[in-house]
């Protein structure tokens, strides 16, 4: 749902004890951590959605997992079992990819553009919930967010054989006429993790072209706009 708070504009989710929540660039809404700006409205947040602390990583296109800890550290996921912390991905074309498991009371939170995706981050991510958390992966509960999608993701054919070739053998419908669906190739990483199908949801919103939401898309803009995309677990 539309979430709007000082002319700001959110879409939230809510499931079991955790909350989905990613940010639009109405109103100009920049999280870059980079900038004054951007850590200003990092600490807006926390008052908007009543938040102990927001936990991100300096992110790398890597496929590091981090552990929530109160400091920053790099690397391109973020768990936590803590409630009422914030753990989001900033992004702006790349795929934001939110993970919580309703037994364990764990979250997840995963920045996979395509160089974190020919690397399976996410895959890994759930890999780390199940070894080190002790998730099933049937309980997990997945939100794609916002990104540069099928419709206008471009992406050199030579680059597909070397980033995506073992998906694309099997399945040639993620790159047509040169546009490559980073999302189909996460639906396959989760179902190696046997993720159920019914418990990944996504946004389906288009960075680059979307009429319904203003979003930051870098491709589209060059800009240093971008949005954070986060969950919490809620105390029960
Ligand atoms: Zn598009």
């Amino acid at each position: 749902m539309k979430t709007i708070i000082d002319n700001y504009e959110f879409i939230t989710f809510k499931k079991d004890n955790a909350e989905f929540i990613f940010s639009t660039a109405k109103n100009d809404l920049n999280f870059n951590k980079d900038l004054k700006e951007g850590r200003d409205n990092l600490k807006l947040l926390q008052d908007y959605f009543n938040l102990k602390d927001v936990g991100y990583v300096n992110q790398i296109h890597s496929s590091i997992i981090q552990e929530y800890d109160g400091t920053v550290k790099s690397g391109d996921a973020i768990v936590t079992d803590k409630t009422n912390i914030g753990i989001g991905i900033f992004t702006a074309d790349c795929m934001p990819v939110l993970i919580y498991d309703k037994n364990k009371n764990i979250a997840a939170a995963v920045h996979s553009g395509w160089k974190g995706t020919s690397k399976n981050i996410t895959g890994k991510a759930i890999g780390c919930l199940v070894d080190r958390y002790g998730s099933c992966a049937k309980d997990l509960t997945v939100y794609i967010g916002p990104h540069n999608r099928e419709c206008c993701y471009e992406f050199g054919d030579s680059a597909i054989y070397e980033y995506f070739g073992d998906i694309y053998k099997k399945d040639k419908s993620i790159y047509i006429n040169n546009k490559l669906n980073l999302e189909k190739c996460i639906y396959y990483q989760l179902m190696d993790k046997e993720v159920s199908s019914e418990n990944i949801n996504t946004l389906d919103l288009c960075t680059y072209c979307s009429g319904e939401y203003k979003f930051y898309s870098y491709r589209r803009d060059k800009s240093s706009g971008r949005m954070f995309s986060f969950v919490v677990i809620r105390n029960n």
